[in-house]
């Protein structure tokens, strides 16, 4: 069989292998039988070992759902009667944080910071001090929006010095910019399986502590589907998830395991950093600019104003590009037009080499001036 190959340059999903793709077409099973089960067991013990985790200390529990429902059962499970969250928001994906608190109406901080730059940690510490009653700090460690990566291990010291869990979503970096969740003092993380892992959509997955988790069974339950500690209870019971697992995502996800363990961590990071190097590059040559300074990228996507040019249409070039197999991606700032080149998947330099001859044929199919032209003097280069 042979499956055309489309190279996705959005921030997930991911291309994929065709070994993932085909590890899907299994006999048809019920996900109750022992034989699913020591499959769903594989997989946990693989996801915590990805961040190093130690066994004894660390749990993984999938969910079957995207990536969001990790930040969802992560705040709803785990705050304390009569505490408070304190979320470090400069980004998309913390604002999401901030409105699953308000959903639950957690007590919550939306302490929000500039979105081009890492946020200032005197002013995190100050936060904790002046409110000894936040019992959870949150981040999120790329902010997929914008591609800037936040200081994680430093702000987990400063959680743990006001004695707060630190919850990481690390749903764009897991499996690909390495982690290790005790250097990193990170006591949750969460990722789903179609990003790093390159993987199929439908599971996702919270890595955290075992001990924190079982305090969390006498916290108020918020939600039913979604609470923490009744999904690791059930796993530790019967070793199945609660209710119906997305089955075949679950063998995609091993076979993606498998690979991941075999092309290694390191060899993988460094992949997607040749990957995005190739995308900077490619974008600098041909004049745009980025919206976060290149030091404070997360190494993963790249973030770029729209040209100032009436021929520039974002659509029109990505209906190009999508006709030949690559797809680019809209940004995701209020008030900044941008789009987004993404380094996750089962991809390489060479695909971004092939990927900029289509671009710059759009641009000049479109009449786009090259090199791009700004009337604002902001943003940088490589
Ligand atoms: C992709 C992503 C999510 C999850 O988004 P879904 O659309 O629910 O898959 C959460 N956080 C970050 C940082 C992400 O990049």
């Amino acid at each position: 069989m042979t499956i055309q190959r489309n190279i996705l340059l959005n921030p997930g999903p991911a291309t994929t292998t065709d070994s993932v793709k085909l590890a899907q077409v299994v006999p048809d099973i019920c996900p109750r039988e022992a034989e699913f089960q020591a499959v769903m067991q594989e997989i946990r013990q693989d996801l915590v070992k990805i961040v190093h985790g130690d066994p004894d200390i660390y749990t993984s529990v999938p969910f079957c759902g995207s990536g969001t429902i990790c930040i969802d059962v992560c705040l709803n499970s785990l705050l304390p009667e009569g505490k408070k969250i304190l979320v470090i928001n400069n980004g998309a994906y913390s604002t999401r944080a901030v409105e699953v608190c308000r959903y639950y109406n957690l007590p919550h901080i939306d302490l929000t910071f500039p979105f081009e730059q890492p946020p200032a940690l005197d002013v995190v510490k100050d936060t904790l001090s002046q409110n000894p009653d936040i019992a959870i700090v949150y981040t999120t460690h790329n902010e997929t929006g914008t591609g800037l990566l936040n200081p994680i291990r430093e702000i987990g010291a400063i959680a743990h010095e006001f004695g707060a869990t630190f919850i990481v979503d690390t749903t764009s970096t897991y499996a690909m910019r390495p982690i290790n969740v005790h250097n990193d003092n990170i006591d949750f993380c969460m990722a789903s399986a179609q990003k790093g892992l390159m993987s199929m959509t439908g599971l996702s997955f919270i890595i955290g502590k075992t001990d924190l988790i079982k305090a969390s069974s006498g916290y108020p339950k918020r939600a039913y589907y979604c609470n923490l500690f009744m999904q690791y209870d059930f796993f530790e019971k019967t070793g199945e998830m609660h209710f119906t697992p997305p089955v075949q995502t679950i063998y995609a996800t091993q076979q993606a395991l498998k690979e991941y363990f075999e092309e290694g961590e390191n060899q993988k990071w460094a992949r997607h950093t040749r990957t995005f190097e190739a995308i900077q590059k490619g974008l600098a040559e041909l004049g745009f600019k980025n919206v976060i300074k290149h030091e404070w990228q997360a190494g993963l996507v790249a973030c770029v104003y729209y040209p100032d040019d009436e021929n520039w249409d974002f659509e029109k070039i990505h209906d190009y590009c999508y006709e030949r197999g690559f797809t680019i991606y809209p940004g995701k700032i209020s008030g900044t037009d941008t789009f987004r080149l993404c380094a996750l998947g089962a991809i390489d330099e060479a695909d971004i080499h092939n990927f900029f001859d289509v671009f710059k044929d759009a641009l000049l199919h479109y009449q786009v001036t090259i090199p791009i032209k700004y009337n604002h003097s902001g943003g940088d280069r490589l």
